[in-house]
């Protein structure tokens, strides 16, 4: 490991001019690993996207409705065909929103929004961090947290 190697709990990076590559250990928690990595970089806002692997997902389905989520976890094999989310800041705290896109087996998809997913194979992740705050606050009508241009 050389000089320009970023290393966290369960995870290793590189950066690479605006980006950094960041990789997920086997079997480490996605949401605990991205989240130790965002704050030892001090990453206050940005993009994420990745791919990988996951013996372990849990979904969540909003429903409008009851403004509640409705979560699912599912225990198989997957391929991590896709993982997008963003990094902003909400009630003064890191907020990150990661939806995925799953692979299973039988070769058809599961997505949502995701709670958290176990590395089980690679997991290989892009973050473009963003040099500006960017909050969000609960929108309680809704019951999710939108996006406040305003917020000083
Ligand atoms: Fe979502």
């Amino acid at each position: 490991m050389n000089a320009q190697t970023l290393q966290g709990n369960h995870w290793t990076a590189k950066r690479v001019e605006g980006a950094y590559i960041v990789s997920i250990e086997d079997r480490a928690s996605i949401l605990d690993a991205l989240t130790g990595f965002i704050t030892s970089q001090k990453i206050q806002a940005g993009q994420i996207t990745g791919i990988g692997a996951t013996n372990e997902a849990t979904l969540r389905f909003f429903d409008p409705s009851s403004k509640k989520y409705v979560d699912k976890t599912f225990n198989e094999q997957m391929e991590i065909s896709n993982l997008s989310g963003n990094i902003s800041e909400a009630e003064g705290k890191l907020l990150l929103h990661l939806h995925i896109t799953l692979g299973r087996k039988d070769y058809t998809a599961l997505a949502g929004h995701l709670l958290d997913a176990k590395i089980r194979g690679a997991g290989e992740f892009f973050v473009y961090p963003i040099n500006s705050k960017v909050f969000k606050v609960k929108n309680e009508d809704v019951g999710l947290y939108f996006y406040d241009f305003a917020h000083q």
